[in-house]
């Protein structure tokens, strides 16, 4: 086995990101001698802790020690290859001989007003923890609201985190925090991707990737469009380059010419915030052109469909515009249905109220000169792109869209989305080999940990939270349950939500959650208004939540406005942080400008193990669960996320059992029963779920029951642990599928369906549109399906393929959306060109905290962010990385040489950069990679800035979201990160 040295490290770094990391020169392979195989080296596999590829990697241990982390070659999506941070990864746990110095190894205590920390013993600080909960829950407690609903909630404690600790984990944790009653439960997805997830639940009816990231190797076009694949997602990359060298296209949409961008056939330069504009004009080409595959839009989407008379657009505002209350009447919006309740249909698709034609005029709109005029971006090569993206309409041709935060981080990302599933299922790219909207979850674990109920208004598996007026369970389980299907064969799973539910409420409270008692439903807490992560720290900032539980998040660097949260942090009567090194958070009373003396807030510091010192498992951006093993014992005294939440639990059990309290008994009657220590696969099994007649771990969700008798933590979850074994920990590495699938390898959410909407890749009668890469296929001499799981197992023609839509087919025209069933181009909120469109400026739903924005004089230039392939997120993890450090080791920003000749600024001058919340120093960066955009007649100037550093770590640096603002998708409450407007000056 052959160590990365850290020579090898910055060689192999340097090379494109995605290309082969092992050593390639056979010559001097063959004179390196035989390996001495005497030294024993034992090796335990694991998955890369940093972003939602999913690598596979090989832990090398010598007496406990780690001594080599190496890609893992078996592992079907990376085949041994590792980009810098998963190369790096060792050094989260050991620089040299011993433990990473940064690693948190003790518990540590700030008193208030003190300027130190203290070193704690873990059952002093389990306990005081408990009992600063306790008091503050008991003394905030709400049990009835102003109208008399019983709400059993807290608005006194909130809870933030996380999207890397295992599946496992951020399940306790939303088990612990929702036994306490806690309304304010949030994690980074909120911010990140919301939008995106949203936009799949309208589109299609599912928020994550469609495909996986094999699959990529079968498109014939890329687009990557909000997302710098080659940095987000780095060894995926390997299979664009596969679809290239059997003749694929790669199109880079980018502000900035990113690495990316270096390696397309096509770079798309538009201006940040442009993407409803830019892909409404290729919807414009393909439906001008006739280049849909008009048989998948009939028969698949809801194109056929005819709308309400009178519904249109008129100057940028919908039909049904409230001006005084802000909001839209959607009745014009609705399907036209017969006397049953069924939508009709024109399946000529020219009737002037159906769906197909509505889109029709709505994006005729977006011709090219004017598209372009918005986006900055030369029409030749807008052009150019439209040609070689269209071509994927063709029945036996793939296109694929890859797309993350960039796209989602906007004051309309869920309609950026919504705009590139339009395109998407109109050259039927859905559900097919190479197709799919691909990404989006940017973390190692984001999707598995926010699928376990981390977001306010969802429970595991996404069964929504009650509220408060739901008066009793049934009433709640009527709310939430999709109504009976009124056409024909429609599956509707939604259908099922009260055996979700009640399955859930029994893996919780097991023997006390009882028919008699609503299956423990009085345990939940109701919501009673929207609780996520801007009114969450608007909550904080107003005084009304004393208590913070922040794991392994850090808000104090990733929130919008960093120093309204930061303010906010400073008001909190206790912090309890949990993470791998001391973040920004944790040290919010010793925060730059701030007296500690005068800082009141009592800081917990708990140290956490990292990915290779704990059990358990994690789900990939595409869906993949894959089990990871513990390699080495944490450092010092730091714990698993799963031992430390135990403990917490069960001291909270005794205190409540020995004092009682405000609604105590939704803590004494939690089942919690994982043993001691806390076993990981205890867990697991409880998230699949049992047969409690039986106590057989139950096979799939299919076996739920809203009669009691089953119990499942996570209904997505029924069949990842059943009677044959942990499925998530499968290796086997055939393909029998040809394309790529790898069933067998972990497993994966829906039910082990590597391809969703699968049977949009066949027609009417199950035979594949591409006959070359079959998804799925119906054999008629076994009368059954060949291939993935299919969406429905019954035959041809007897299923629509969008199972998660109410009637079977995806939503072209999204009646669910808030600010408009079409997208439709506004300007991002701060903006220094007005809209070309029409003279609504901006979202006309968008919600702001801001009490002003910058003036187009003050702040004339454009700044976006973005994230770089050495750093994660906050920097908790890699500012804290010797390697990764020295490769990345300033905060800075990128600009262009024409701004920087009119700013006279030269490259690695310092400069200011100021919005209208604040001011932040940075490195100059002048490059070609930004090039000024002409929109509409007129220059602007954009600049970029990554948005890693903050004041605590290994490097420091300013945070750029200092200058972002709280301005929100009216959708999802996403920050619109990714657009705002800024000066730039010399220091
Ligand atoms: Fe793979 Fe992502 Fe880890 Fe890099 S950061 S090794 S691409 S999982």
């Amino acid at each position: 086995m052959r160590e990365v040295s850290r020579r090898d490290f910055f060689k192999l770094s340097g090379a494109v990101a995605g290309s082969l990391l092992l050593p390639t020169d056979l010559t001097l392979i063959q004179q390196i001698p035989p390996f001495p195989l005497h030294k024993r080296i034992g090796e335990t596999t694991t998955i890369c802790t940093y972003c939602g590829v999913g690598c596979g990697q090989i832990v090398g241990t010598t007496d406990g020690l780690l001594v080599n982390i190496e890609g893992d070659p078996d592992h079907p999506i990376n085949q041994g290859n590792l980009c810098p941070k998963g190369n790096a990864l060792h050094q989260l746990a050991t620089v040299g001989q011993a433990a990473n110095p940064r690693r948190l190894q003790q518990v540590k205590y700030r008193a208030p007003g003190s300027d130190r920390w203290e070193e704690k013993s873990w059952d002093w600080a389990i306990n005081e923890i408990a009992q600063r909960i306790k008091a503050t829950r008991d003394a905030n407690w709400i049990a009835e609201d102003e109208e008399g609903h019983t709400v059993n909630r807290t608005e006194a404690i909130a809870a933030v985190g996380t999207v890397f600790a295992n599946s496992e984990e951020a399940y306790v944790l939303t088990k612990l925090v929702r036994s306490l009653g806690i309304v304010y439960n949030e994690n980074e997805s909120r911010i990140c991707v919301t939008s995106a997830v949203t936009a799949g639940g309208e589109s299609v009816g599912r928020g994550p990737m469609n495909n996986h990231w094999i699959d990529l190797q079968n498109s014939d076009c890329i687009m990557s469009i909000g997302c710098n694949v080659a940095e987000t997602f780095p060894v995926s990359f390997r299979w664009i380059d596969r679809a290239k060298e059997q003749g694929a296209k790669l199109i880079s949409v980018d502000p900035r010419f990113t690495r990316t961008s270096a390696v397309a056939d096509i770079y798309v330069p538009t201006r940040t915030g442009t993407d409803v504009a830019l892909i409404g004009g290729m919807i414009n080409y393909v439906l001008e052109n006739e280049l849909y595959h008009e048989e998948y839009v009939r028969e698949y989407t809801n194109a056929s469909f005819l709308i309400n008379a009178g519904f249109g657009l008129d100057d940028g505002l919908f039909t049904g515009w409230n001006a005084e209350k802000g909001v839209y009447d959607k009745s014009t919006w609705q399907y036209q249905t017969d006397e049953e309740g069924i939508p009709r249909r024109d399946e000529t698709l020219q009737d002037d109220n159906c769906v197909f034609q509505l889109l029709k005029g709505h994006f005729s709109r977006y011709d090219p000169d004017t598209v372009c005029a918005i986006a900055g971006t030369p029409k030749d090569i807008f052009l150019e792109a439209c040609e070689a993206f269209a071509a994927t309409g063709a029945r036996d041709k793939a296109g694929a869209i890859i797309c993350s935060s960039g796209a989602a981080q906007h004051t309309h990302g869920t309609q950026n989305v919504r705009s590139y599933y339009i395109l998407q299922l109109l050259l039927g790219n859905i559900g097919v080999a190479g197709g799919g909207i691909n990404g989006i979850a940017g973390a190692s674990n984001g999707l598995g940990c926010t699928l376990q109920g981390r977001l306010f208004d969802v429970l595991p598996g996404n069964v929504p939270m009650p509220a408060s007026a739901d008066a009793d369970v049934e009433a709640y389980l009527e709310r939430v349950t999709a109504p009976a299907a009124t056409m024909e064969n429609v599956i509707s799973p939604w259908r099922s939500r009260p055996r979700h539910a009640i399955s859930l409420l029994k893996a919780w409270y097991g023997d006390a959650a009882t028919e008699a008692n609503e299956f423990g439903w009085e345990y939940l807490p109701k919501l009673g208004g929207n609780y996520s992560f801007i009114p969450l720290f608007e909550a904080m900032n107003a005084g009304t939540i004393r208590g913070l539980l922040a794991w392994g998040m850090n808000p104090a660097v990733s929130g919008p406005s960093s120093g309204v949260v930061r303010e906010a942090l400073q008001k909190l009567d206790w912090l309890v942080v949990v993470d791998l090194c001391e973040t920004e958070t944790a040290a919010i009373w010793n925060a730059p400008g701030v007296d500690s003396s005068a800082n009141e807030t009592e800081v917990f510091l708990l140290p956490a193990a990292a990915s290779l010192e704990k059990e358990g498992s994690l789900m990939s951006s595409a869906r993949w669960m894959q089990w990871r093993y513990q390699a080495v014992n944490p450092p010092g005294e730091a714990k698993s996320d799963l031992w430390i939440i135990d403990r917490l639990v069960l001291r909270l059990k005794e205190l409540y059992g020995q004092e009682g309290g405000s609604h105590g008994e939704a803590i004494t009657n939690l089942a919690w029963n994982y043993g001691d220590p806390a076993d990981v696969h205890a867990v697991a099994k409880e998230m699949n779920g049992y047969d409690l007649t039986t106590g057989q771990l139950l096979a799939g969700p299919g076996a739920l029951k809203d009669d009691g008798t089953t119990s499942c933590g996570n209904w997505l979850w029924c069949g990842s642990y059943t009677e044959q074994g942990n499925m998530m920990a499968r290796r086997d590495p055939v393909d029998p599928s040809g394309i790529g699938l790898f069933p067998n390898w972990a497993w994966c959410f829906p039910v082990n369906r590597r391809i969703m909407y699968n049977r949009a890749s066949v027609d009417l009668e199950g035979k594949p549109w591409n006959a070359e890469k079959p998804v799925i296929r119906w054999d008629p001499a076994s009368e059954a399906w060949v291939g993935d799981v299919p969406d429905g197992g019954s035959p041809p023609g007897a299923a629509y393929p969008f199972v998660m839509k109410p009637h079977g087919r995806a939503h072209l025209f999204g009646t669910g959306r808030v600010d408009g069933p079409f997208p439709e181009h506004y300007e991002p909120w701060e903006s220094p060109v007005s809209n070309p469109m029409s003279s609504v400026q901006s979202d006309p739903l968008l919600k702001t905290w801001e009490e002003e924005k910058g003036t187009r004089e003050e702040y004339p230039i454009i700044a976006t962010t973005y994230r770089l392939v050495e750093h994660m997120h906050t920097g908790t993890m890699t500012r804290n990385v010797p390697w990764l450090v020295e490769a990345q080791p300033e905060m800075f920003v990128e600009l262009s040489e024409e701004l920087a000749a009119e700013k006279g600024i030269t490259s690695g001058a310092r400069v200011i950069i100021e919005s209208a919340r604040g001011a932040i120093e940075a490195v100059a960066v002048v490059t070609v990679r930004l090039r000024p955009f002409e929109v509409n007649g007129q220059i602007v100037h954009q600049i970029a800035l990554p948005w890693h550093w903050g004041y605590v770590g290994l490097s420091t640096g300013d945070s750029t979201n200092l200058l972002t603002a709280r301005v929100v998708d009216s959708n999802t409450m996403i920050p619109a990160y990714r657009a705002f407007t800024v000066n730039i000056t010399g220091v």
